[in-house]
């Protein structure tokens, strides 16, 4: 299982900052929400910042999970066919999925729990689910059955609650906040993959954040970067999470229309965009409606991305073309400024 996802430039940086020991930049690398996670801030109040961050993040962890069984999402996927009453930020968070699954067309989906743990993507052994599985999971899914509405979500039907493709963009913008609240004017969040750069480098260039070459082993491979500060860049793709079978990759993005894996003609979507929250369930929902759509609703919406196609084409916004700097040449990647 392929667990990780950007490439990122600015760890080396990090490293490098570090061990010179700069008394004012403080990382910690964790691990939480199954996924291993960093965060480096410079500033007089660094530590404290990132600590309290760690905190905050751990804490999400406890309330969004899956797989604890103690969560408030498990407590409610136990209980579903009526109303749930949610403390203020899962309530928040659901609702926000609500919009964002609104904004889609369904592409990004917050209630394929039963689908996600049917192909349990993250197990030793993966199975295929039958077609029958499926397909009853299915009727269970469904983001019109869930009505979020004062501080409880109403489950019209017995349906159950996946946050994964949201919380950790919804956790990096709330670690983002916290290093905000104590005067960090740089620093970088990397919860496994889902990226916001704070401000400028320490030494005051622009970050770089490499977008991992999808069909790479090396996780340290890059098909390019973008040069950014203040910025959340996400990306989704079909090499995060998923099992072989006679040859088919099964990943762990599903399409809420079908059940299966997308069978989308995009292999890695990045989102660039202010809001984290946002890029995440955005990267996601992007990798779903595939090229075409995709970029459709990037532009009506006016959001950045970089895209990458089966065909190892390397799709960019304009408005972040000046921004990127394609390296995929010789690993057979195309790009057209
Ligand atoms: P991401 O890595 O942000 O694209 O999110 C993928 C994770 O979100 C999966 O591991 C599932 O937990 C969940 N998920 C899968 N497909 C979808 C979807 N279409 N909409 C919302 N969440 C999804
Ligand atoms: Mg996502």
């Amino acid at each position: 299982m392929k667990n990780k996802l950007i490439t990122v430039f600015f760890l080396i940086n990090t490293l490098f900052l570090t061990s010179c020991s700069q008394k004012s930049e403080y990382t910690n690398n964790f691990f939480t929400m199954d996924t291993p996670m960093s965060i480096t801030a410079s500033g007089a109040y660094a530590k404290e910042a990132v600590t309290e961050a760690v905190l905050y993040i751990n804490k999400l962890d406890g309330l969004f999970s899956k797989t604890l069984a103690q969560s408030e999402i498990s407590m409610a996927n136990e209980r579903t066919g009526s109303a749930f009453s949610f403390s203020p930020t899962v309530f928040a968070l659901i609702k926000k999925s609500v919009e964002y699954s609104n904004a889609t067309e369904g592409a990004f989906d917050v209630t394929l729990g039963e689908i996600t743990d049917l192909w349990n993507i993250k197990a030793k052994n993966p199975n295929i689910p039958s077609e029958e599985q499926i397909n009853n999971a299915l009727k269970k899914a469904g983001y019109k059955n869930i009505i979020a509405d004062g501080n409880s979500v109403l489950f019209k039907t017995p349906c159950s609650l996946d946050m994964g493709g949201i919380v950790k963009g919804y956790a990096a913008d709330g670690a983002k906040k916290i290093l905000n609240d104590h005067n960090i004017k740089s620093g970088i969040i990397n919860l496994g993959g889902n990226i916001y750069a704070k401000g400028k480098k320490a030494d005051g260039s622009l970050w770089k954040i490499g977008i991992r070459d999808p069909r790479s082993n090396n996780e340290n491979d890059i098909i390019g970067y973008v040069s950014l500060e203040d910025m959340a860049v996400v990306t989704s793709g079909d090499y995060q999470r998923y099992f072989e079978k006679e040859g088919v990759r099964y990943h762990h993005i599903i399409d809420p229309k079908t059940g299966y894996p997308s069978k989308s003609d995009i292999i890695s979507s990045t989102i660039i965009c202010s809001s984290s929250t946002m890029a995440d369930a955005y990267s996601t929902a992007v990798f779903v409606m595939g090229k075409e759509k995709g970029i459709e609703f990037c532009k009506k919406n006016n959001i950045d991305y970089v895209l990458i196609t089966k065909d190892k084409e390397v799709l960019v916004s304009d408005n972040i073309k000046n921004s990127f700097t394609f390296e995929g040449k010789e690993k057979g990647y195309t790009y057209e400024n």
